[in-house]
């Protein structure tokens, strides 16, 4: 039953209760008449009986009426919450009504401490609601409830919306949102459940917005969810820009980038390059295989080497692979093939890379084929100028040598004259060659070079006695400073040409009795410079960039100075060959100052054996006969060296204008001395050497090979292959002479080491 009901009754039953009192009491007087009336009279009695009946009526009403009154005004505090007025303790209906009102504000005070507890317990869990915040509200729109931990984070607290509205809370703190939130509001309150992302200053919320129903149903309230997924939104914006990042990286690799899954091999991803490519656009490519696109065998190919790739679970290297595609034809690619693996280091996906390389490859073929041209090309020149040299040098040779006998015979002073014309002419003319020869080897590389350490006082002394005689012409004196026995890194021969060219340029461009002194100093830390400094007549400014230059002769040839333009070309190409600079510094007026730079060298222990060996064989005068045997085919050659040993009868020439004959008069006679040339009629010459070096009748005698083909090669070729010496044509008579001498001495002496070693 309810307090209501309970109470009520209470009332009915108090009230049918105080009827019964009400009769007993009216009851009294009646019975004090029945009973007074015949004892002690009749009016007093009843008087006295009615007064005192009244007046215990009046007392007794009075207080049922209080205590009603005060039943009355604890049922209005009841209604209103406040404490109770303390009822008299009396067991009628009233005081009954007053303990009833008493219990029942009792348990209303329970009910309500139930409930402020549980709305507290509510409230704390609301209060705590994580990263974001709940609310209730009402079909007003009016907030009733918002709480969570949210609402610091964006500084703001529940006060901000409960008991307001949604345009009043909203209004004051984000009016924007008013409008657009009030539809979600109203669509929570008509029953529908909306979710959606919206933003709150600079965070964003996901919002809930749903009915809350009442048992039967009936919507009594609307309530919103809102959790702040800023952060979140924040990480996934960036995995996403991360994403996009990377992805636009591998879409722009200018290679084929492709993926394919382990299990069947079908690709899974590609970039730009390689639709390209492979010609189909990726839509096509994606979720097929190799078989889809390739001939057979290729595919084959292909799937070998992944399945290689995923066994191996390691990088293969493909150098090359022919591939058909769609638009561009067969490409022939690079690639790189690499297993992706697993957290547990299986294989998941494999990588391709494949670098296009067919534009490369041919690049590379043509670029072989280029420098084959070149080397056929090079060879072909070197050919020309081998063949050339010999062209030149074989009639050079009859000019320059009739030329020498000529000058030694009795001539008339115009004779004389027109002869030495003859020879000049002729040694510039084979000077001009050789220079030509070797500036061409020198670009083409092909420059044979035997550095080695080189005594600077040396060669500075050789070449000063050679200029000697010029410079004392011109009264031009030549100064050297003793360079105090050191060394520098150098092929003498092409060391001293260098010199001698400098030298001669001091000479020829200084003035009548000028100077041309050579110093040296270090250069640290291990080189060492040569200076020539002349008193001529300078270098302009102006052409000083030209000085370098093949055949420039910045003038000179207009003036009476004999020059081919090639020298100091030569010279710069010779020095840098051996590893040093030439630089030079004039004035024009003022003289001019050449300089080389070389690597220092160690000095080597001994003396050169070649010098030791001229000094003891200087005085060692051999006056026996020595025959002679000359096979060569060349008339005019022949009648040269008849001539040359006409004068000199120690000597005895035999000749053979053939290979065979040569070799049956070499075992026939034994000479002490064969000159052999290169090109015979029916032999050639290194045949004819070979034979004469493998027959013990012949094997010791001296063979000097005499040629006008003057290419280093050759010339090594054939010392390697027994020949003691090489002379090139035109021969230069003085040191013909020298080299038969000198061969002749060498074949005396190794034939005593053999008489001797028999005995
Ligand atoms: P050339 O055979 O003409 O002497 P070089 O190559 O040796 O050829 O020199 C080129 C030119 O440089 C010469 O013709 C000359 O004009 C100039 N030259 C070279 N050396 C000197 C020098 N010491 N003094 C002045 N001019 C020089």
């Amino acid at each position: 039953m309810s307090p209501k009901g309970a109470g009520r009754l209470g009332l009915v039953w108090a009230n049918r209760s105080l009827r019964t009192k009400g009769v007993i009491v009216a009851a009294i007087p009646l019975v004090v008449v029945v009973v007074v009336l015949p004892v002690a009279g009749v009016t007093i009695g009843l008087i006295t009986a009615f007064l005192a009946g009244t007046s215990a009526m009046l007392l007794f009403t009075n207080g049922i009426a209080r205590r009603v009154r005060l039943n009355e005004e604890n049922a209005r505090r009841l209604a209103e919450g406040l404490p109770l007025l303390l009822p008299e303790p009396m067991g009628d209906e009233v005081g009954r009504v007053g303990l009833a009102l008493e219990r029942a504000a009792g348990l209303l005070a329970e009910r309500q401490a139930a409930i402020a507890e549980s709305e507290a317990r509510y409230r704390a869990f609301i209060r705590n609601f994580p990263n974001g915040a709940v609310a209730l509200f009402d079909h007003e729109l009016r907030f009733t409830l918002m709480d969570g931990q949210g609402l610091d984070v964006i500084g703001l607290s529940k006060e901000t919306f409960e008991g307001k509205t949604l345009s009043e809370a909203l209004g004051a703190i984000a009016p924007e949102n008013v409008r657009t939130a009030e539809p979600l509001f109203r669509a929570a309150l008509q029953g529908e459940s909306i979710t959606m992302e919206r933003p709150f200053g600079d965070r964003i919320f996901l919002v809930q917005y749903v009915p809350v129903r009442s048992e039967s149903g009936e919507v009594i309230a609307g309530m919103l969810v809102s959790v702040d997924i800023t952060d979140r939104k924040r990480a996934e914006e960036e995995a996403r820009h991360t994403q996009t990042f990377l992805d636009s990286i591998v879409e722009n690799i200018p290679n084929m980038v492709f993926v394919k899954s382990v299990e069947d091999l079908r690709f899974v991803r590609f970039n730009k390059a390689g639709e390209e490519l492979l010609g189909y656009p990726r839509a096509e490519l994606i979720g097929r295989n190799d078989y889809d696109f390739f001939p057979k065998d290729e595919a084959d190919f292909f799937t070998a080497k992944d399945r290689q790739v995923l066994e191996g679970r390691q990088l293969v290297d493909i150098a090359q692979e022919p591939i058909e595609t769609k638009s561009k034809g067969t490409r022939v690619l690079h690639t790189k093939k690499i297993p992706i693996l697993d957290e547990e280091g299986q294989p998941a996906y494999l990588l391709g890379i494949s670098e296009d390389i067919t534009e490369r490859q041919l690049a590379e073929q043509q670029l072989r084929r280029a420098k084959d041209e070149a080397e056929r090309a090079n060879r072909a020149k070197d050919e020309f100028l081998s063949r050339m040299s010999h062209e030149l040098r074989t009639p050079l040779n009859a000019v320059l040598g009739f030329g020498q006998l000529l000058d030694m015979d009795d001539l008339t002073e115009g004779q004389r004259d027109s002869v030495q014309q003859i020879l000049g002419g002729g040694r510039h003319l084979l000077g001009l060659i050789d220079e030509v020869l070797d500036i061409t080897r020198i670009a083409t590389g092909r420059l044979p070079l035997s550095p080695e350490a080189v005594s600077v006082t040396e060669a500075l002394n050789e070449v000063a006695d050679l200029i000697q005689p010029l410079a004392a012409e011109r009264g031009i004196q030549v100064r050297v400073e003793d360079a105090n026995g050191l060394h520098v890194l150098a092929d003498r021969q092409r060391l001293k040409q260098v010199l001698l060219n400098l030298l001669a340029n001091g000479v020829k461009y200084n003035r009548e009795g000028g100077e041309v002194a050579i110093t040296w100093e270090r250069s640290p830390p291990d080189r060492l410079r040569i200076r020539i400094a002349d008193t001529g007549r300078g270098i302009p400014k102006e052409v000083m960039e030209r000085l370098f230059a093949p055949f420039d002769r910045l003038g000179a040839e207009t003036t009476t100075v004999e020059g081919t333009g090639l020298g100091l070309a030569l010279s710069k190409g010779l020095v840098e060959a051996m590893g040093g600079s030439i630089e030079a510094e004039s004035e024009a007026g003022s003289g001019s100052v050449f300089t080389v730079e070389l690597q220092l060298a160690e000095a080597p222990l001994q003396r050169y054996r070649r010098d030791g060996e001229a000094g003891d064989d200087a005085g060692g005068d051999e006056v026996l006969t020595r025959s002679i045997l000359y096979i060569e085919d060349n008339l005019s050659n022949l009648k040269l060296i008849e001539r040359v040993f006409a004068g000199r009868p120690q000597f005895r020439l035999l000749s053979a204008m053939q290979g065979r004959l040569g070799l049956e008069l070499a075992r026939e006679n034994g000479p002490d001395l064969i000159l052999l040339d290169l090109h015979l009629p029916d032999i050639p010459g290194d045949e004819v050497l070979r034979q004469l070096r493998q027959d013990p009748a012949t094997r010791r005698i001296p063979v000097v090979m005499i040629s006008a083909d003057a290419t280093h090669g050759q010339v090594k070729r054939l010392l390697a292959a027994g020949a003691d010496d090489y002379l090139t044509k035109p021969l230069d008579v003085k040191r013909f002479l020298e080299t038969v001498d000198a061969a002749l001495r060498r074949g005396v002496s190794g034939r005593r080491k053999v008489s001797r070693s028999a005995r």
